[in-house]
């Protein structure tokens, strides 16, 4: 009998779940509603009441699982099967996660950096193609990023590798979250790219609809800038510009470290689609150096949110 991988995606208002083959197929996938009060301290039974109630639900046991994997926010500790710093989760303390889930469930369970996952999937069943060397970015209300390289996920003395968010583009430039200052999640996610448009607006004097709604006080999002660049906006193909440099220079400083297979590019603004990647490459060629430019590949990610856990039912597969 062919044995199941269980996969889960815990994020801060939903965990979706998933059973697969060993070969990566998603055969039931569902998801509950992350339940962060009381300190999060319902979110690790509610994880076990699901999975032990889809199994009985699909009449399957244990047994017939080769493991679980699970992608978090916050630090975690592999080896201890904890995690801590989980703040969207409110586990601001360490939390068990390993001990409890194979006590109750009796199937090998393995955890890892949400972002991680997500780059493991992309690698294993998107746009990776199963190459040995893939970096993944996520452009979303942060971010995100995981390397993989000789086909290992690089997790850094402190588990801190493949923080590509915060990746110094701009010297002196916008104030990030981590305390320091311009870094490419400032300027290239969800709110990094209005921050950019209302600082660039400042400064430019042409006709666009754009500007016209920074300076009429209307809320403006990076799909407003993306939509509006693609209609030909002076100034929001501008910013867009600025948003793809900024990108393309961090591809080109990682292609010329890593010179991975495919730098994968998702997330929330990844939704402009060919019309980002195109300016990404174009601008990817200038910061990377001949030999990486000839040989990495920038692309769009393919798998949307099921990446989180396609990758993190891959990391159960040591189990074999
Ligand atoms: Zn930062």
């Amino acid at each position: 009998m062919n044995k199941k991988l269980i996969g889960i995606d815990l994020g801060g208002t939903t965990a979706k779940f998933a059973i697969l083959t060993e070969d990566g197929e998603i055969q039931q996938k569902w998801s509950i509603q992350t339940n962060i009060n009381d300190d999060g301290k319902k979110i690790v039974p509610d994880i076990i009441e699901s999975i032990k109630h889809r199994l009985s639900l699909y009449e399957m046991t244990s047994d017939e699982f080769i493991g679980i994997g699970m992608g978090t926010p916050g630090t975690v500790d592999r080896e201890a099967g904890t995690v801590i710093g989980a703040y969207n989760l409110n586990w601001s303390t360490l939390q068990e996660i390993k001990k409890p889930i194979e006590e109750a469930l009796n199937i090998p369970f393995i955890l890892d950096n949400d972002a991680n996952v997500a780059a493991l999937g992309e690698r294993w069943k998107g746009a990776g193609e199963n190459a040995a060397d893939v970096i993944f970015m996520t452009l979303g209300t942060g971010v995100g990023g995981g390397i993989i390289a000789n086909s290992q996920l690089v997790h850094g003395v402190a588990g801190a590798a493949g923080e590509i968010g915060h990746m110094t583009i701009e010297p002196g430039g916008f104030e990030c979250t981590c305390g320091k200052k311009g870094c490419l999640e400032t300027v290239a996610s969800a709110t990094g790219v209005v921050k950019l448009a209302r600082m660039m607006s400042e400064e430019y004097s042409g006709e666009s609809t754009l500007k016209e709604m920074i300076d009429d006080g209307q809320v403006v999002t990076s799909k407003d800038v993306f939509d509006l660049a693609k209609g030909n906006d002076s100034f929001a193909l501008l910013v867009v510009d600025k948003v793809c440099y900024y990108l393309g220079y961090a591809c080109g400083d990682l292609g010329n470290i890593l010179n991975p297979n495919h730098i994968v590019i998702g997330g929330g603004v990844s939704a402009a689609g060919d019309f980002l990647l195109e300016q990404v490459q174009k601008h990817f060629k200038e910061f990377a150096f001949p030999q990486v430019y000839q040989s990495t590949k920038i692309k769009l990610a393919q798998l949307g949110n099921e990446a989180g856990v396609i990758g993190a039912a891959s990391l159960a597969l040591q189990f074999k």
